[in-house]
């Protein structure tokens, strides 16, 4: 290998714990392989299917604080770059702070540079979509399948291969990581 070869071949080499999804098939791996992310001895976790419906003064109760609240019961958006889960990279498990449900894994995160935790897939069947015009013109809204509440915006400017941005409020999940550590 020449000098050339050998500064091309260092650029091209993943700095990265994991190999980068390349092929829609990845994608499927990734998402048929979710519970592996979930700390060891976990029993069970909620599921879609087993909706949760509270009213407002409930969930004021339920959810940790009032950015919570305000992002998942009124589709509020939290300021740029003010979650914590921004820099969030260990192994693990995204949860919707609302219901518990898991919504991604620590595999389906990427920089975005917006500031906002993001994501280029989901765990399957957890999210349900709507457009909304707060801005006018149409942006993808998705909610929890479960309990309803507003996660974010689906955009079509991620990473290949499915090109999706799943931007979503920080104060609206909360991580559980695989190695039990503090959450
Ligand atoms: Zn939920």
């Amino acid at each position: 290998m020449d000098r050339r070869n050998f500064l091309l071949a260092l650029a091209a080499a993943p700095f990265c714990v994991h190999a980068q999804p390349k092929t829609m098939k990845d994608i499927q791996t990734l998402q048929s392989n979710w519970k592996s992310f979930l700390p060891a001895g976990t029993a069970s976790t909620p599921s879609p299917g087993e909706p949760l419906k509270l009213a407002k003064d409930e969930w004021r109760k339920r959810l940790p604080n009032d950015l919570s609240y305000r992002v998942l019961r009124e589709e509020a958006t939290e300021r740029a770059g003010s979650s914590p889960l921004n820099e969030e990279k260990r192994p693990g498990i995204f949860a919707c702070a609302g219901c518990g449900l898991p919504l991604f894994t620590s595999e389906m995160k990427f920089e975005s540079g917006t500031g906002w935790p993001s994501f280029f897939t989901t765990i399957p069947g957890v999210f349900e979509q709507k457009k909304d015009f707060f801005l006018i013109y149409p942006r993808t809204e998705y909610h929890c399948k479960r309990c309803g509440g507003h996660h974010g915006h689906l955009f079509d400017d991620g990473p290949p291969p499915t090109n999706q941005r799943w931007c979503n409020n920080g104060a609206a999940l909360t991580f559980i990581p695989k190695d039990g550590g503090k959450a």
